[in-house]
């Protein structure tokens, strides 16, 4: 019989759990509970597909890259979370939750955002809900993240800056925390990645598999088999967990996880499946970036939505099963990325997903040519065009 994971203590082998303060645990369990309750209850799965049909815009398209096939010498699939409304994947766990809140009976959602885009999704499915949000954010970030700060109050979020520590992510994750612990009876803290305290990580990869569900009928259509590779970028996890879930128990299809490289590995990255140690982070056990005393490093990568010191738990336990596999690439090669999409298929990817295609010139030298790879276009570029016109010199000469 196959094991249920994670297992009854929230635990992936040694990774996840429930490591918070006394006062969350009841909130949790009870999360626990609604989320099982949920989730085989006929009423809540019709509301969610009919917003996930109707808002979100799913099923998104599985679209064949003819051009970048041929460019690297297999036949490459592109699902199209970047289709989804508000331009990536993370609508779809935010929508769920929040639907979940309703129907708890919570009125109030806190949530932190590093970059914007977990708080712009957050915020949006509290607007659609009527759900007041609360999204805490470091100073630093707020700073650099003007327009997402405009977006989250135009969709009628209260935007808190947190001023404490480094004034970014790990700091505002700290207020967030403080703020449930301190308002759980009518709040919810929405997490936006399989990551923090069971039942999370398994609530968002339940949210997130619709993604993997829809390949798996897509493309035995156009191919009439299941992929050889499926290619996902990692920060958190979500993405890459909601693809690869589906897939998890069909062992001929090589799942391959890219997290950032930054400036090298050797240098400041985001790379915790390759560089971190085992430590808590959010709630949970897991692999994070620290120092040797325990203290939680920065993470650095080009794109601010793999730029998080940790990583799902359930990640870190397939890493160690073999299950999967994870490479990391660098701000530059992700660069790349972005230009070969671009330029090949006429679509402007994400600074996150380009990681993923950045490694496909390493891929190339081993694929064959008649593998079929799925690679999961995380979100659209639109959001790093600042960053990515400033780094190709478009207007410098
Ligand atoms: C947030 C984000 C990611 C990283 O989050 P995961 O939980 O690892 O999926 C990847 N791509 C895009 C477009 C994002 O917005």
């Amino acid at each position: 019989m196959v094991k249920k994971f994670p297992d009854q203590e929230g635990r992936f082998g040694e990774y996840g759990g429930k490591f918070v303060p006394e006062t969350l645990m009841p909130a949790l369990n009870d999360l626990e509970k609604e989320f099982n309750s949920a989730i085989t209850n006929d009423a809540f799965n019709n509301e969610l597909n009919y917003l996930l049909n109707t808002y979100v815009g799913r099923p998104t398209p599985l679209t064949y890259a003819k051009n970048l096939s041929k460019r690297i010498g297999c036949k490459i699939y592109l699902k199209r979370e970047d289709l989804c409304h508000t331009g990536a994947h993370k609508i779809n766990a935010a929508l769920a939750q929040a639907l979940l809140v309703k129907r708890m009976g919570k009125k109030r959602i806190v949530a932190e955002t590093g970059a914007g885009q977990h708080g712009v999704a957050t915020a949006t499915a509290c607007a659609l809900l009527g759900i007041q949000a609360v999204i805490y954010m470091g100073s630093k970030d707020y700073e650099r993240q003007k327009i997402n700060v405009a977006r989250m109050k135009l969709l009628g979020a209260k935007v808190e800056q947190v001023n404490s520590g480094s004034m970014t992510l790990k700091d505002a994750i700290n207020e967030a925390i403080r703020d449930w612990v301190t308002n759980v009876d009518n709040t919810h803290y929405l997490i936006g990645s399989v990551v923090g305290p069971h039942p999370y990580p398994e609530m968002v990869r339940h949210f997130q598999s619709i993604i993997g569900d829809e390949v798996k009928e897509q493309i035995k259509e156009y191919e009439g088999k299941l992929p050889d590779y499926i290619l996902a970028c990692v920060g958190g996890g979500s993405n890459a967990m909601g693809i690869f879930y589906p897939f998890i128990n069909e062992k001929d299809t090589n799942l391959i996880g890219i997290e950032a490289a930054g400036e090298g590995i050797d240098k400041s990255h985001a790379a915790t499946l390759s560089a971190g140690t085992l430590g808590i982070l959010h709630g949970a056990k897991s692999l994070v970036l620290q120092n040797q005393d325990g203290q939680i490093e920065e993470a650095h990568s080009i794109s601010a939505g793999l730029d998080y010191p940790g990583v799902g738990p359930e990640h870190a336990w397939l890493k160690d099963t073999k299950r999967t596999t994870y490479f990391s690439v660098t701000d530059e090669q992700a660069l790349a990325g972005v230009e070969l999409l671009a330029n090949t298929e006429g679509i402007i990817p994400a600074l996150e997903t380009a990681h993923a295609i950045g490694y496909l010139e390493e891929l190339s030298k081993e694929i064959k040519s008649d593998s079929v790879l799925v690679l999961n276009v995380s979100g659209r570029g639109d959001k790093d065009m600042d960053i990515i016109a400033k780094r190709l010199n478009f207007f410098t000469n």
